[in-house]
């Protein structure tokens, strides 16, 4: 069995950011549901410091 966990994207385009179920270990290519562009980044979870 799979494992999913919900994970955060942020969209570099227009910075929607969404969540998505991710499958473990599977790396699929992502594009944003607001303006379909693929630059898209992979937000840890839970991260509170700042740059
Ligand atoms: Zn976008």
């Amino acid at each position: 069995m799979a494992e999913t966990t919900i994970e955060t994207f942020r969209c570099m385009m227009c910075g929607h950011e969404y969540q998505e179920p991710v499958v473990k270990c599977e790396d699929k290519e992502r594009s944003c549901p607001k303006c379909r562009s693929n630059s898209i980044r992979h937000l840890k979870k839970r991260v509170t410091k700042e740059d």
